[in-house]
């Protein structure tokens, strides 16, 4: 079964199509600047890869964009539309309406539609996505898979703010978390690596990218994690703030006259790594100018790598102890000057990196010594085979619902 994965930001659609039997990425790409007049379209995998100008006004131009390019033409992947047995949807929020992935009607539309408030840019984007499908494969089968549903679990002792308790109830504000196919994916890899279930585990799973989160995942549940209502809480990122002392909004919007829009730009786009760094918000950059000797670029590399280091011990404090701690993402899988400081201390806690296996690269593998009692893997994430995989099952059992009802009638 070929599944096609699409992961539509406000303006980019990336897509890949993966044969799920064999576990193979069929073809790769994005549509970005999608909606500019300097909107391009990249398309194949790594070293084939093509980037093409192309004028795309909306999604649903994009996804015609992205039909074409899979069915003809030089890197044509599959012959025809009817290649592709069903599609998957990243959807950023689910709210409290949906603690696992499911098959897309017109109620779950309206769902996504009702959420939007509370992730304004990446569930309107979806919804232009499954548009976008539905004008032109319109009787295939659709899946949301939700990056909050893995954090439905959460007990409400670890969702709630210590807020009104009127705003939970008249707008649903609570955490929610976010990457959670990620979080998912990794927890469930890291068990298989370890051979362990795990059900029998406590993990505490970093993505530590761009964006950046951790969860703790105790015996299978997750029980608590970093980001919040919106993305911006939790971990120091690239470029969002992380949290901070509340107060600070309402004290830089009163001296510098900023709106709520000003204000939450601030947060999002200008803050993290960059804010603190005033250089970038890469990683690679940063330690590239720290070690030219800027200050603000180290201090900004501290700062994220402490940011992390308190996490492992609140999650450690939530779960009575930790088994595994994994990392993955652009930093998390790649960054070995990152991962030195974030486990630097720790070996009080029975966490012990190990120098050379932290120099090593490449995909799973276990860094922390033989000694150490709680191990340290980095199992690279693979969000979208997850949705490949979930969009899969829900379809097959549909099928099967479908031809069980037909015998019994
Ligand atoms: P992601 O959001 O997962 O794509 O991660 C992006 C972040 O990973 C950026 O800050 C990159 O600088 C960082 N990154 C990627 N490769 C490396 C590397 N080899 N060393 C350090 N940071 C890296």
């Amino acid at each position: 079964m070929n599944i096609l994965v699409l992961n539509a930001g406000s303006s980019s659609l990336k897509y890949q199509l993966i044969n799920i039997e064999t576990q193979t990425v069929l073809a790769k790409g994005i549509c970005e600047r999608v909606g500019s007049a300097d909107s391009f379209h990249k398309h194949g995998i790594d070293e084939n890869e093509v980037v093409i100008d192309t004028p795309m006004q909306d999604h649903t131009e994009a996804m015609k964009v992205v039909l074409d390019t899979l069915t003809s033409g030089p890197h044509a992947a599959i012959s025809s539309m009817d290649e592709i047995d069903a599609i998957g949807h990243r959807i950023v929020q689910g709210g409290k309406y949906f603690d696992r992935s499911v098959l897309i009607d017109d109620d779950v539309v309206s769902r996504i539609d009702e959420l939007a408030e509370l992730a304004p840019l990446h569930n309107k984007a979806a919804l232009m996505g499954i548009d976008a499908c539905r004008t032109y494969m319109p009787d295939k089968p659709m899946v949301a898979v939700f990056d909050s549903a893995y954090f439905q679990t959460l007990p409400p002792k670890a969702f709630m703010y210590g807020i009104p308790y009127e705003y939970y109830e008249k707008y649903g504000v609570r955490k929610y978390g976010a990457h959670g196919t990620s979080h998912r994916y990794i927890a469930e890899r890291a068990a298989d690596f370890i051979d362990e279930p795990l059900e029998d585990l406590k993990i505490i799973t970093c993505h530590l990218g761009n964006g950046c989160s951790m969860s703790a995942i105790d015996h299978g549940i997750a029980v608590d994690t970093s980001m919040g209502l919106t993305p911006l809480d939790g971990l120091i990122m690239g470029t969002r703030s992380g949290a901070i002392d509340p107060a600070i909004s309402t004290f830089i919007m009163e001296h510098e006259g900023l709106t709520p829009s000003q204000m939450s730009d601030v947060l999002n786009k200008k803050s993290g790594l960059l804010g603190i760094s005033g250089v970038s918000n890469d990683m690679r950059d940063l330690r590239k100018a720290s070690e030219e000797g800027n200050e603000r670029a180290q201090l900004a590399y501290e700062m994220y790598s402490n940011s992390v280091k308190k996490y492992i011990g609140q999650y450690i404090a939530v779960m009575g102890g930790v088994d595994v701690i994994v990392l993955t993402a652009g930093v998390g899988e790649n960054c070995d000057k990152m991962r030195r400081m974030i486990f630097a201390g720790l070996q009080p806690l029975g966490i012990e990196l190990d120098f050379e296996r932290n120099k090593e690269r490449g995909g799973e593998r276990e860094i922390s010594t033989d000694e150490s009692r709680v191990q340290i893997l980095v199992i690279p994430t693979d969000e979208e085979y997850m949705i490949a995989r979930d969009t899969f099952e829900i379809v097959q059992e549909t099928l099967q619902e479908e031809l069980g009802e037909r015998r019994i009638a």
